[in-house]
């Protein structure tokens, strides 16, 4: 966030800044969610809506996603969900594990439930994915839940279909919920996306967040959904109901039409970031001192800067004033020696990054 606002006063003050921090699709939301707002407005749709979200936003969720089990919850974005999903699974003296690198927020939202974050460090030679190994160690008595993100942010991983299930496997085997954050579905280019949704045997424990800030490029309108065992979403609602009340009822009617729309909207938003991926991954692959796999979803490419011997926060910072390009450095997301690339801008700015990230290590 600090760099991010730091490179916008940069180019405030007239620099040419590139700005690959921030996580956050660059293109228009759907036509027909634009209208339904315009609508909604005209119709003066401006009033409370359900706590839990309107019965037709729910079933166009619901028809959506697959989530045909448990309760479904219509909130201001996946982050109000998340946290109180934590708030109300991990209380004072609970610990829950948190797999890094890992999401900014992640650390916080479990901090402020009065719980204690328990890093456990992802595999650097598998992707850096959770390892069973290290979760084993990490997992005790007071441990309530596991937070997992699929596709990653910041690493640009995604699960397989064997990896997932030996998290479900985990989870069950030591009796924790599984709270996990799939807000990068629609991310993900080299195969189809496996949804924990899928593992039926893990449900009632799975509290399962998504929001339509990336898939339909809705950040700003906040809107997010998720699905839960009935008892989570009695105790999660009435703790969204006492804190943030209902969702913003012109969000919702665009969420309703974004989902109803076809499949066009999100394939072509997988495809124009597969060609933005395609595009720059040989780029920086290409960087002496650089080493990068390529990202399989998400918008991010993790870059490994450690054969720099610069500090990941103090490279970002040197980068950003030599050359105009701003990059998030990895101990953002408890992993330093690595910074973090959003690829959410047009190509041609992705390829003048990539030439300038070039210059400053040769
Ligand atoms: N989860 C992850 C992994 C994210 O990267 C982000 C935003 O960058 C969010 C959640 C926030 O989602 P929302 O805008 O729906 O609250």
């Amino acid at each position: 966030m600090s760099l991010d606002r730091q490179a916008k006063e940069l180019a405030a003050s007239g620099k040419d800044v590139i700005n690959l921090s921030a996580g956050q699709v660059d293109l228009p939301m759907p036509d027909a969610a634009k209208e339904a707002v315009r609508a909604a407005l005209e119709a003066d749709r401006t009033g409370y809506v359900p706590v839990a979200g309107s019965a037709d936003v729910i079933r166009a969720v619901r028809d959506r996603m697959g989530w045909r089990d448990g309760s479904v919850l219509i909130s201001a974005g996946a982050k109000p969900l998340l946290s109180a999903a934590i708030a109300c699974i991990a209380g004072p003296g609970d610990e829950v594990l948190l797999p890094t690198p890992c999401y900014t927020s992640y650390p916080e939202m479990i901090r402020l439930s009065g719980a204690v974050p328990v890093p456990v460090a992802g595999d650097p030679e598998n992707r850096f994915t959770a390892s069973m190994a290290r979760l084993k160690q990490a997992v005790s008595a007071r441990t309530t839940a596991l937070l997992f993100n699929n596709p990653v942010n910041p690493t640009g991983t995604v699960y397989r279909a064997d990896e997932l299930r030996q998290i479900v496997d985990f989870c069950i085997e030591h009796d924790l919920y599984l709270i996990t954050d799939e807000v990068y579905d629609t991310f993900v280019y080299d195969e189809p996306f496996r949804s924990l949704y899928g593992f039926s045997e893990v449900r009632d424990r799975l509290v399962l967040v998504n929001s339509a800030s990336k898939t339909f490029a809705m950040a700003g309108l906040r809107l997010g959904y998720a699905v839960m065992p009935d008892r989570a979403a009695d105790t999660i609602g009435a703790c969204l109901s006492h804190t943030l009340g209902c969702p913003c009822s012109l969000s919702e009617r665009a969420a309703i039409a974004a989902l109803e729309a076809n499949e066009a909207y999100r394939l072509h938003l997988t495809e124009v970031f597969r060609n933005r991926r395609d595009a720059l991954y040989p780029l920086l692959s290409a960087i002496p001192g650089v080493k990068v796999e390529k990202s399989a979803g998400a918008f991010y490419f993790w870059l490994d800067i450690r054969s720099t011997g610069m500090d990941d926060a103090a490279f970002c910072r040197t980068l950003l004033d030599r050359e105009g390009v701003a990059l998030t450095p990895g101990s953002a997301f408890l992993c330093p020696g690595f910074v973090r690339l959003a690829y959410a801008q047009p190509e041609p700015v992705l390829t003048e990054a990539a030439a300038r990230l070039r210059r400053f290590f040769v």
